[in-house]
């Protein structure tokens, strides 16, 4: 009988939704499938004013069962010399003398946000747009340390004896970036802007240059695996799935996809090379398995004018700034409607670092359309990425008193966290609140919607598209649908996925009910496999 020699261990996204950590093992090779930030695990133990101790390193995480205890794969200034002894007893426990790398398939936290953790050399492998994603979305946020993707600051003790005694210096601003391998660019077709948009780009001035530790980007093909990097469409730009060659046949990983997006060509391809492979195993998403079917971004443009068409006061766009598709659907209305959308500094510099791989993306500059909303109080004290957004497109700005005092001119690009904003606006009785987004998913989010239509009340604000609380369940009325498009397909779509590949194997991920895929491939020649947590499966 011949060994079977590939190893498949699931670290996370068995039965949840995210948290994607996949360790690929053949023979001496290894590699992640994502190493995913684990939300639905997080939001048991812990909430914004309550969460893991950065200067606890590694001990938080570990002990709460949110990273799984692999020693020699963390980096060592988040390590103290006794933390293993606490965790060599658990089942799941290993060392790990060598990884290959993170084969990343996009840019959302709960695939890519644990890489956080990784140590620094590990190779981080995955398309430009995704690589330029983590940046952006670095450089213009404020990243907990548990979610520092594409750079990270790294720790100081001043005693090494143990972390009870460890001190961690505060405002440490040296910045070690992370060694990124892109799959789908050639390097030497990245235009100097890019690089240097890498190499700290647009703020650089920023920081002292000896702080920055900088790692030019190489390539997907000095991995020791062979590799295949295939484009899908999801809603964020630069998703892909995978395809590793080895030595039980080609694996294929999913990430997460759609074909109801405007990328949706990207996704039938992958379908049809991926199925050229004759693949041993497909690891595929199942986020919306129980969905039959799935509102269309063109859908959302055609609700979403109707919606806006006739309103004569202010209107709020609710969605989230990464879903690019949906920038450019409420990009479409804004000029239709003749308004102006009004973006966030930090919706602007991620456009911008885009636009820098993909001239097709609007050029903010030449973008008529597009303004940049200047919050008041960053207006006052401005960071220094938003001043330099500021400069750079200084005719685009619009404050508060000119959203004030025009109102039918513009769409805000707003989520609730921006709210605080209204105070300064006014906006008019009978104004618009758009929501373009999914569903409340726990009881904090739910919170959060409440506290969203008080919000809404208190300014006369009518809400479109909003969920509404009836019999303990959040739905949005049946007339009101239609203006969000999910990021995930449903699932007759993602049977057909299942079916055009024809693994031998499939593994469903990212999903509350894997037992979809056994139901209904029953009669399939495929064979399903459930993975457990810290489960290994040999194929
Ligand atoms: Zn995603």
């Amino acid at each position: 009988m011949v060994e079977p020699m590939v190893q498949l261990t699931f670290y996370g996204g068995i039965n949840e939704i995210g948290g994607n950590k996949i360790l690929l093992e053949d023979n001496e090779g290894k590699l992640f499938l994502d190493f995913g930030f684990p939300y639905k695990r997080h939001k048991l133990f812990y909430e914004e004013y309550l969460k893991p101790r950065s200067g606890a390193g590694l001990l938080d995480p570990l002990a709460m069962g949110l990273l799984p205890p692999l020693e020699g794969l963390y980096r060592d200034d988040l390590e103290t010399p006794v933390l293993w002894q606490d965790f060599r007893h658990a089942s799941t426990y290993r060392k790990l003398e060598r990884l290959d790398g993170v084969l990343l398939s996009h840019a959302h936290l709960d695939h890519s946000g644990y890489i956080a953790f990784l140590r620094e050399d590990i190779p981080v492998y995955a398309t430009a747009v995704t690589a330029f994603i983590t940046k952006a979305m670095q450089d213009s946020g404020k990243s907990d340390f548990d979610q520092q993707v594409c750079y990270f600051s790294p720790t100081t003790r001043e005693c090494p004896t143990g972390w009870k005694q460890t001190a961690y210096l505060t405002g440490n601003i040296a910045k070690h970036q992370r060694q990124f391998g892109i799959a789908d660019v050639k390097l030497e077709d990245l235009s100097p802007e890019a690089i240097q948009f890498w190499n700290w780009g647009f703020w650089e001035k920023a920081a002292k240059q000896k702080d920055l530790v900088s790692r030019p980007m190489t390539s997907h093909s000095d991995c020791s695996f062979n590799l295949r990097c295939f484009h899908v469409d999801h809603s964020i730009p630069g998703a892909c799935a995978w395809g590793i060659e080895t030595s039980s046949g080609w694996v294929i990983y999913s990430g997460d996809l759609r074909f109801h997006g405007k990328r949706a060509e990207s996704t039938r391809r992958f379908i049809d090379e991926a199925a050229a492979l004759r693949p041993k195993a497909l690891i595929l998403e199942g986020t919306n398995v129980l969905r039959e079917t799935n509102v269309a971004e063109r859908e959302v443009y055609e609700n979403g004018l109707k919606a806006i068409y006739d309103s004569n006061g202010l209107i709020i766009a609710d969605f989230s700034p990464r879903d690019l598709d949906r920038l450019l659907t409420f990009l479409q209305i804004a000029k239709d409607t003749g308004r102006k959308l009004a973006i966030l500094p930090k919706d602007a510099y991620l456009l911008k670092a885009m636009h820098l791989l993909e001239p097709e993306i609007p050029d903010i500059t030449q973008e008529t359309g597009l303004v940049i909303y200047q919050d008041t109080i960053a207006s006052r004290y401005p960071s220094l990425w938003v001043r330099h957004i500021c400069q750079e497109y200084e005719s685009k700005i619009v404050l508060a008193d000119d959203v004030r005092s025009t109102q039918d001119q513009f769409i805000l690009c707003f989520s609730f966290f921006d709210l605080n904003e209204l105070p300064s606006i006014c906006p008019k009785p009978g104004s618009l609140y758009v929501y373009s987004s999914s569903e409340p998913h726990d009881e904090e989010q739910e919170i959060d919607f409440r506290r969203l239509h008080n919000w809404l009340k208190h300014f006369e604000l009518k809400g479109v598209g909003l969920p509404i609380e009836s019999n303990g369940s959040w739905r949005v009325p049946d007339s009101e649908k239609g203006l969000h498009a999910s990021g995930h397909a449903c699932g007759p779509d993602l049977l057909r996925i299942a079916r055009e590949i024809n693994p031998e194997v499939l593994i469903p991920v990212h999903s509350e009910y894997p037992g979809f895929y056994v139901d209904q491939l029953r009669s399939s020649q495929i064979n399903i496999i459930l993975p457990t947590v810290g489960g290994k499966l040999e194929i």
